[in-house]
């Protein structure tokens, strides 16, 4: 640990406490830098570091990415997607292509990439094909698609819309009477983009802690303290600990494209069901490059059904926060990294592969990774 870690950690220690306290966040890249700094093994017993729906890939619905499958299986296209979603499995028989990459192995024209620019690109380069991105995140990839509408694209490119914005499920969990937590850490990127503002009804609504935080153990172990702080002396507030790149009202411009190309909606969430004004939907002025409108309809309505999950995977669950990656029965079992059951297995961003890579290797033996245990 650095030096500046190090005095956190004294000043988290030294904060007088009554009981325990867990506190989530809502980022794959916390959840990242947590688990790989060991810092939930750092802290005092009883500080809990629960991770919660912050991988957009794991969050993703089934509908969407069957939709994304069977377009690119029955159209004439050059499907491209990031390259997580590649390989998310969906409920299908074991004869039909369960994920993005088997449709490709009989086929499909599916290539993965990097940035919405490249989508670009690739439509640029094949002007005789029809090229769909399957854009599927949170708000911080949400944006640069809506820029991308705006400022104009290929006739050829169209857009097969995932896009979802965090705060609503926050805000769902702690409306449900049933969150798992006590204080949260905020993410730093979506706050950039869409301003800290977005988090404030979490201490004003619900009376809890919350702080901003980047992406270093230095800025996330500032952001437990602040947490801790707030609850110790019974006043919360939202604390901005990544003030740096989080300014008040974020990045307006972003901001305005989102606003200009896409429609707030009510949308689903794997394993969780619809959270109310949750997602987007391109605006009827881009029908043009709405892949839903451009093409023939591949939505499934059976599939919308909440808490949709391979058989005995726990990913619902676990983006919830109400267990930890170890306690799913197939962790490390049926499921690892190199054959993922569920989502969260899948994604760089998801809390059980993040888990695996940084060695928790035994179902329910992370103890090493568990203050709290
Ligand atoms: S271990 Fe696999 S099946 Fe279980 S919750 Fe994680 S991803 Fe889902």
């Amino acid at each position: 640990m650095s030096g500046s870690e190090t005095q956190w950690l004294e000043r988290i220690r030294a904060l007088p406490r009554a009981g325990g306290m867990r506190i989530m966040n809502v980022c794959g890249g916390h959840e990242r830098t947590i688990t790989m700094a060991g810092l939930r093994g750092a802290l005092p017993d009883g500080i809990e570091l629960i991770p919660g729906p912050g991988c957009p890939v794991c969050i993703c619905p089934e509908e969407d990415v069957f939709e994304a499958i069977q377009l690119a299986l029955n159209e004439d296209v050059i499907l491209v997607a990031f390259g997580d979603m590649l390989r998310v499995p969906v409920n299908v028989s074991k004869a039909a292509a369960r994920t993005l990459d088997q449709a490709r192995a009989r086929g499909a024209d599916i290539r993965p990439i990097a940035s919405p620019t490249e989508a670009v690109e690739v439509a640029r380069g094949h002007p005789q094909r029809e090229v769909v991105f399957f854009a599927a995140g949170f708000e911080t990839t949400t944006a640069p698609v809506a820029a991308m509408l705006v400022e104009g694209v290929p006739d050829n490119l169209s857009v097969l819309l995932s896009g979802r914005r965090t705060w609503p499920a926050v805000s769902m969990l702690l409306d449900s009477g049933e969150a798992s937590f006590d204080a949260l850490i905020a993410p730093g990127h979506v706050s950039t983009v869409m301003g800290p503002e977005e988090w404030q009804f979490v201490v004003e609504r619900h009376g809890i802690p919350a702080a901003i935080a980047g992406f270093s153990p230095e800025s996330l172990l500032a952001a437990i303290y602040s947490t801790l702080r707030q609850a110790h002396e019974g006043r919360c507030f939202l604390d901005n600990c990544y003030p740096d790149v989080v300014r008040p009202g974020g990045n307006r411009t972003a901001q305005a494209q989102l606003a200009e190309a896409l429609a707030v909606t009510d949308a689903n969430w794997r394993g969780v069901g619809s959270i109310g004004g949750s997602g987007y939907s391109i605006r009827e002025r881009y029908a043009h490059h709405d892949a839903r409108r451009r093409f023939p309809s591949y939505a499934d309505d059976a599939r919308k059904r909440a808490g949709e999950m391979p058989p005995g995977c726990d990913c619902a669950r676990v983006v919830l926060g109400r267990i930890y990656p170890d306690q799913c029965r197939l962790y490390g079992k049926a499921c690892r990294p190199r054959n993922p059951i569920g989502p969260c297995m899948v994604s760089d961003e998801g809390a059980c592969r993040i888990w695996w890579a940084g060695g928790a290797r035994q179902p329910n033996g992370a103890a090493n990774v568990r203050a709290a245990d």
